[in-house]
């Protein structure tokens, strides 16, 4: 086999502070990559830009003029991460034998890229980041992220423990991918069901190498919600557990009244009819909470809405050297030269 092209692809929302320091740090290591013959002199590295509100594309922009490695996919609004990602991936794959997802703080661990390919030339098609211990996170961080784990696994959802989208993929395993249709994606739940020969390979997670975390806990709630309802309906099924017995306990406390009836001790009541009220109530909430989660799901699939806009994207262009095909897209372009030199 020739050397295979790799594309490294980066999600970015709002990166600007630590941009410079990612591109430097995997352009080194597509270099060292190269000379080692472990990959194509042809490789790349893709920084989707998913909607930042700071000079993140005009950086990414910037060091494309000038570094051939580095090319660019702007997404027209903020998507979110997995989207953003997604976007990447299926524009990287045009172009790649394999390839690697990582995130744009670098906290996961780059040398294991190294590894990755060789598991690669090796013959497998996915090869899964796995995490060895999470001592650099926050206290509330990483337990949260624990628990989420844990959970995923009792609603029956297949992720790896401790593997988040630190991954290589090989073009074929892309392809799959975009045969599932859903908007509501989770990469790390759907990634073991394309299958094809899977490996693990284990590293450090390090600190965030500059700027603030992207994943507020507002963000972080929704995420694990996402990923356990596109992936379980074991909720719904505990919603009908509970209404079942509570049914039942009513059944009893029922009989239980009206034996009380009979025996003529009737003057008992509110308390036990405004707890039962309350109880009630509140289990129905959840379960219209919880059917109102699957329900939303469904609606949002029916739309069949695309699941990101791409406005420019650097691969398909001649540039620096612009072509006179596109000339929409030459003028965008630019403009946001135009910007970075600002
Ligand atoms: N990210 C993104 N879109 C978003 C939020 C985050 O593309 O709406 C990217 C972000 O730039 C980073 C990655 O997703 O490359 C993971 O985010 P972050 O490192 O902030 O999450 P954490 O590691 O704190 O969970
Ligand atoms: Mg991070």
């Amino acid at each position: 086999m020739s050397d295979p092209i790799l594309t490294i692809v980066v999600p970015c929302f709002n990166e600007e502070e630590v941009l410079p320091i990612t591109i430097n740090e995997l352009t080194r290591l597509l270099t060292e990559l190269e000379q080692e013959m472990l990959i194509s002199p042809n490789s790349k590295i893709l920084f989707v830009d998913d909607g930042s509100k700071d000079h993140t594309w005009d950086i990414i922009y910037q060091s494309g003029l000038n570094n051939r490695r580095v090319k660019g996919l702007k997404l027209s609004t903020n998507v979110g991460h997995q989207q953003a990602l997604l976007a990447g991936l299926f524009s990287a794959k045009e172009h790649s034998d394999c390839i690697v997802s990582i995130d744009a703080d670098l906290q996961d661990d780059i040398r294991a890229i190294r590894e990755f390919i060789k598991k690669f030339h090796d013959g497998f098609e996915v090869v899964l980041g796995v995490r060895n211990e999470r001592k650099t996170d926050t206290f509330f961080k990483k337990h949260t992220a624990q628990g989420f784990y844990k959970l995923m696994k009792k609603m029956g959802v297949n992720i790896v423990y401790n593997h988040a989208d630190f991954r290589l993929m090989s073009r074929r395993a892309v392809e799959k991918l975009e045969n599932f249709g859903e908007i509501n994606l989770f990469l790390r739940g759907i990634v073991p069901l394309i299958g094809f020969n899977t490996t693990h390979v284990y590293y450090n997670r390090k600190e965030r190498l500059a700027g603030e975390t992207k994943y507020p806990l507002k963000k972080m709630l929704s995420f694990a919600l996402d990923g356990i309802t596109s992936f379980s309906v074991t909720p719904i099924r505990f919603v009908s557990l509970v209404g079942f017995v509570s049914f039942l306990v009513s059944l009893i406390f029922g009989g239980y009244f009206i034996l009380l009836k009979f025996t003529g001790n009737t003057t008992t009541g509110w308390t036990s009819l405004i707890t039962s009220i309350w109880l009630i109530g509140g289990l129905q909430l959840i379960a219209i909470g919880f059917i109102g989660e699957y329900i939303g799901k469904i609606y949002k699939e029916t739309k069949r809405r695309p699941r990101y806009i791409v406005d420019i994207d650097t691969f398909n262009l001649a540039y620096p050297v612009l072509s006179d095909e596109n000339d929409e897209s030459i003028l965008r372009l630019e403009q946001a030269n135009m910007v970075g030199q600002e």
